[in-house]
């Protein structure tokens, strides 16, 4: 699409000595695009909670749900933050079962989603999808390449799933939620879903111990500071839930959850 520019600066160099969250996340959904030093996170991951891949589908399960109601209810255009390595269906393949017109932009920072991102890229021929390798945390880059392709004067649901517990709170979070939904006209959406310690602050602070090992952050919030993203919307039914309490009649339930809540919440707000 012209006026596009993907070839924004950020690392092109896939660093296999160190794990990768978006690799390691692969690797939680079956997928083949990590390497052995993200299989070794993972599996220290599930030896502290066995539930670790089952969460991974929940959350994968949330933005099929999410994306799917969002679609159906008119929302034509989306960004979407922290995209991850493409596993179908992809965001837009559900907007644009709805929609065939749908105009989608991906993002993400981390150079292994850029390598596989032509997957992202066969958009039906009646919508759009582009992909940007950026950083959230670098809001004027990321909402100037998607005005290339969205129209910013009308609604845009921005989604950042499984992506903000990576930020934090030193790099202004919250401040940043707002400089994006600024830009943003009403009656656009965001949908969050995000890690938390609140069920199990012990294995909470171990996680986190292992990311921080490897010079990661993992930054788990309560079900308040999660709220406090939405600050300035309005929350859409039901609200902030745990990640499989969200409407589980718009999809199949994803085996494996019986044993306790899924520690992440997720909401919908609008603008
Ligand atoms: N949204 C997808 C993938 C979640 S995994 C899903 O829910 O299925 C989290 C993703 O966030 C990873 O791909 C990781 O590379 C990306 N990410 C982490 N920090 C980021 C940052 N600062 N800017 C942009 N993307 C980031």
């Amino acid at each position: 699409m012209s006026g596009f520019d993907p070839s924004l600066p950020g690392p092109t160099v896939i660093d296999t000595t160190t794990p990768h969250p978006a690799r390691m996340y692969d690797w939680f959904l079956g997928g083949k695009d990590n390497y052995p030093v993200d299989e070794e996170m993972g599996r220290k991951l599930v030896a502290m909670d066995a539930r670790t891949p089952v969460m991974a589908r929940v959350n994968r399960a949330f933005m099929h749900r999410v994306t799917g109601r969002l679609a159906a209810q008119g929302v034509r255009q989306f960004l979407d933050i922290g995209t991850g390595i493409p596993t179908e269906p992809n965001l837009h393949q559900i907007a644009q079962r709805h929609s065939p017109d749908a105009r989608v932009v991906y993002c993400d920072n981390d150079p292994i989603v850029l390598a596989h991102a032509e997957a992202l890229l066969r958009s039906a021929p009646e919508g759009v999808t582009e992909y940007l390798q950026a950083d959230v945390r670098d809001p004027g880059t990321i909402l100037d390449a998607a005005r290339a392709v969205l129209d910013l004067s009308r609604p845009v649901a921005l989604s950042m799933i499984a992506l903000l517990h990576f930020v934090p709170d030193g790099d202004g979070p919250y401040d940043l939620l707002r400089r994006y939904m600024a830009a943003l006209p009403s009656g656009s959406h965001l949908v969050v879903s995000h890690a938390t310690g609140d069920f199990d602050p012990e294995g909470a602070r171990r996680a986190r111990e292992l990311y921080e090992a490897r010079g990661l952050s993992l930054a788990l919030r309560s079900r308040a500071e999660v709220t406090r993203f939405f600050e300035g919307l309005d929350l859409v039914d039901p609200g902030i839930v745990l990640v499989d309490q969200w409407h589980p009649e718009l999809g199949e339930r994803v085996p494996g959850q019986e044993n306790g809540p899924m520690p992440g919440y997720v909401g919908v707000g609008r603008k």
